[in-house]
């Protein structure tokens, strides 16, 4: 079947997710098209690996050698993307994957892969050029445009790294907009529906919440949104491995964390567990031949879990949620009775356990009728088509800002610029001056992060303004302007006020 669309330059919505990515377009009549991959699946596994002969492998195929080359299989680069080495979140990845992790310039993590090293940035584009080749071969044009969704939680080093990677591919990265705010655009979009959404967003690597208000099927205003980049269903497996592991040492004294072929093979197994309980009440968790014990002889894991176990397992990790949830749901000045729906995303809110938590806490079920691997994709597949040239859909789209983005004051403290939460797009201008005799630049550190010390916020990066012409210190006076884009891009411009000088720059990427 071939996909009839209305330009044969389309822009199509691009789901990059941590575990799995999901491609969609508007055909001409109006109509969501899923791309297919492979099997009649619609997602491709974010997953990319050189194998033992130096191939590159991407989506299905790397998942499927991924056991036995678990050190040359990248996987949840996602994870990775627009942070520093420093960052709490690259020790917690080293402790869980088999690829070795290093500092690289820019202030960027590296991944070792097959003797190279990769950007995460690097991962990414290749991942959407295997969506883009996918996309192609079916609607049998090229594609050279998406917009393409991110966590809300991520901040504008993370938003430019996306686009980045499409740049490196040649794919125009039209748009990013953010996953929930994408399916609630699957859900409201064009369905004259009017009212509150609270969509739940617990995906592979990241939990994201964010409350929208819908009008009249085409304005969306998102009103707060938060989440914590440390919790997906990653850490769900984790939390079964660690289970797992502490019961080996218990029976046989012997800790497989170290042994990595041992590790992948309890990796995979704890997911397929912890997927199987979503819809059985037991599973065994089987793996024969797992290690040897001093005198040679082969020891298997061997244990039955109850869909009990694992919510008992969970529930700290679900209650992390609902705490978001509630400071969300406070910030968006509306009580749970206001909410008309609870939309769930990500593959990760299956487990039966999440649904029914979330239901006792809203007191109302989330919709039914919504998938939760498709809806941000189908999102942006119409949010792209609003995109499109001579469009017919009008829509409006206001989103906030994840995180509060300011500037180091001279006490290291952070002076805030946009609060988190503050509507895009936005604008705001302050006036500083210099501090000593003759100071003809003035250097400013930006950050983004709720701390109240800037360094230990997400530093975005430096701007520098030169050219004010000699003067007496704080005689000079500079107008600094920071505009956040729709897509919560940041850039900024600078003016020196005595002689209307501008200069103007984005934010460079992981300055140091
Ligand atoms: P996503 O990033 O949205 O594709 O979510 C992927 C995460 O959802 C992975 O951690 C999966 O293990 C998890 N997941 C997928 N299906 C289920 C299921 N039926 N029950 C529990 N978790 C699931």
């Amino acid at each position: 079947m071939t996909v009839k669309l209305l330009s044969d330059n389309p822009i199509i919505g691009i789901d990059l997710g941590t575990t799995n990515s999901c491609a969609a377009v508007v055909d001409e009549t109006g109509k969501v098209q899923l791309i297919p991959y492979k099997d009649g699946s619609f997602t491709i596994p974010s997953i990319y690996a050189v194998n033992d002969r130096g191939f590159e492998l991407i989506g299905q195929e790397a998942k499927r050698q991924w056991q036995l080359n678990p050190r040359n299989t990248i996987y949840a680069a996602k994870r990775l993307i627009g942070r520093s080495p420093s960052d709490d979140i690259v020790d917690a990845m080293r402790e869980s994957v088999a690829f070795n992790l290093t500092p690289g310039g820019e202030n960027e993590v590296l991944i070792e892969c097959a003797d190279r090293q990769f950007r995460p940035v690097d991962v990414s584009a290749q991942i959407l050029n295997k969506i883009r080749v996918v996309a192609s071969d079916y609607l049998r044009l090229p594609v050279r445009r998406a917009v393409v969704t991110v966590p809300a939680y991520f901040n504008d080093r993370q938003r430019q790294a996306v686009k980045e990677a499409g740049m490196l591919i040649d794919l125009d990265v039209v748009r990013v907009i953010n996953e929930p705010t994408a399916a609630a655009l699957a859900y409201g979009l064009n369905k004259s529906f009017s009212g509150n959404i609270l969509i739940y967003d617990l995906g592979g690597g990241t939990f994201d919440v964010s409350v929208v208000s819908v009008r009249a099927g085409n304005i969306f205003e998102v009103k707060s949104t938060g989440g914590d980049i440390f919790l997906g269903g990653i850490d769900f497996d984790n939390v079964l491995i660690r289970a797992v592991l502490r019961d080996f040492v218990e029976k046989h004294a012997i800790d497989l964390a170290d042994d990595p072929v041992a590790m992948q093979r309890i990796r995979d197994m704890a997911e397929r567990v912890k997927i199987d309980l979503s819809s059985r009440a037991e599973a065994s968790f089987n793996l024969p031949f797992v290690t040897i014990d001093q005198s040679g002889l082969p020891l298997n894991i061997d244990m039955r879990l109850t869909r009990r176990d694992l919510d008992t397992l969970m529930a700290p990790l679900v209650n992390r949620t609902l705490d978001i949830c509630e400071r969300v749901l406070a910030e968006s000045g509306l009580r749970a009775e206001e909410l008309d729906e609870i939309l769930l995303i990500g593959g990760q809110t299956r487990m039966p356990h999440v649904q029914d938590r979330l239901t006792a806490f809203f007191g109302k079920a989330p919709a039914k009728g919504i998938n939760p691997d498709e809806a941000v994709a189908i999102g942006a597949a119409l949010y792209a088509q609003t995109l499109q040239e001579d469009s017919p859909v009008k829509l409006q789209l206001l989103d906030v800002i994840p995180m509060a983005i300011g500037i180091e004051r001279a006490d290291g403290q952070m002076h805030v610029v946009f609060p988190r939460n503050s509507p895009t797009p936005n604008a705001k201008s302050l006036i500083t001056t210099t501090s000593r005799d003759g100071q003809t630049s003035l250097c400013m550190r930006i950050y983004q992060g709720d701390q109240a010390r800037a360094r230990q916020n997400e530093l975005l990066g430096e701007f520098l303004f030169s050219g004010i012409p000699p003067a007496k210190a704080r005689s000079p006076k500079v107008q600094l302007t920071f505009q956040v884009n729709i897509e919560g891009v940041l850039s900024m411009s600078a003016q020196d006020l005595a002689t209307g000088k501008r200069m103007e720059t984005r934010v460079k990427i992981g300055a140091k």
